[in-house]
């Protein structure tokens, strides 16, 4: 794939302008595969089975590839808008970067988050041998005496379950961590008539909270023994969902492209 590749790939209407900027990156589940450019790039590089292997040497090489030609077309676009890449004081840059850094890493979401990323290994460690046995099992069975709290579909195995809890687990840290950073750098920024980064990617933090708060609903059902557990960290969970929230109040409004609908005013 070369430069004029990407450029084509950017012009295809198909696409939806952004929409992988505020996703999830859970490809197998999302529902805009055929409208994402990144997608579609990720299709059209690594098509040949040799290259889907990320063990495999084929697959850096072609990342290193993609590499040079981004960073051709980059500095073809700052030339055009007249950025000059060299005049950044790169010490000064690194410094305040460093300081934002340490701002968002003892911020109190990011704090909670990241002690939620610990809780869910600690909790599966714990749960290892349960799990074994429930595996062994028929995956839908009947949960006596404890519905389900949260609003997956009903057939919802014990595997989907799992991998949801999974999937989040760390992201929602990322994500909280990139909503602080962003915002202490758009302190700095007019940015009153535009939707904040920072708000986009709180919202997919947020997304990433509620879907595990029905996931841990579910795993409630699945393993009753291990409840007060599982309420606790539920318990923590739903917190860190509110602080989210009250931290970023305009969050839940943000439109993500492709995944929100516009609301119409009239
Ligand atoms: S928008 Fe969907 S297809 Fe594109 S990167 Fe995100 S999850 Fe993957």
């Amino acid at each position: 794939m070369d430069k004029e590749d990407i450029k084509r790939l950017g012009n295809d209407p198909r696409f939806i302008s952004g929409i992988h900027n505020y996703c999830d990156r859970w490809c197998e589940r999302c529902p805009f595969t055929a409208r994402c450019m990144n997608f579609a790039m990720g299709e059209e590089q690594f098509a040949d089975p040799e290259t889907q292997d990320l063990n495999n040497e084929a697959f850096w090489e072609k990342l290193s590839e993609t590499f040079q030609v981004t960073l051709d077309l980059l500095k073809e676009m700052a030339e055009e808008a007249g950025v000059d890449l060299d005049s950044l004081d790169i010490e000064e840059a690194k410094e305040e970067e460093n300081y934002r850094k340490e701002v968002a890493e003892s911020h109190k979401c990011s704090r909670a988050a990241r002690a939620y990323g610990k809780t869910v290994d600690e909790w599966f460690d714990s749960a290892i041998e349960m799990f074994g046995q429930k595996e062994d099992e028929s995956e839908r069975q009947a949960r006596p005496g404890i519905p389900s709290i949260g609003p997956l579909a009903e057939d919802t195995t014990l595997a989907d379950t799992t991998q949801v809890i999974r999937w989040y687990q760390h992201q929602i840290y990322v994500k909280i961590m990139r909503a602080v950073h962003g915002s202490l750098k758009e302190e700095s920024e007019e940015l009153d008539e535009f939707p904040r980064d920072s708000d986009g990617s709180a919202k997919v933090a947020l997304i990433g909270i509620d879907r595990s708060i029905s996931a841990w609903g579910e795993m409630r059902g699945f393993f009753p023994m291990l409840e007060n557990s599982i309420l606790d960290i539920l318990v923590h969970l739903e917190r860190l969902r509110r602080q989210t929230e009250n931290t970023f109040p305009a969050a839940r409004e943000f439109i993500r492209p492709g995944f929100d609908k516009v609301k119409l005013n009239g």
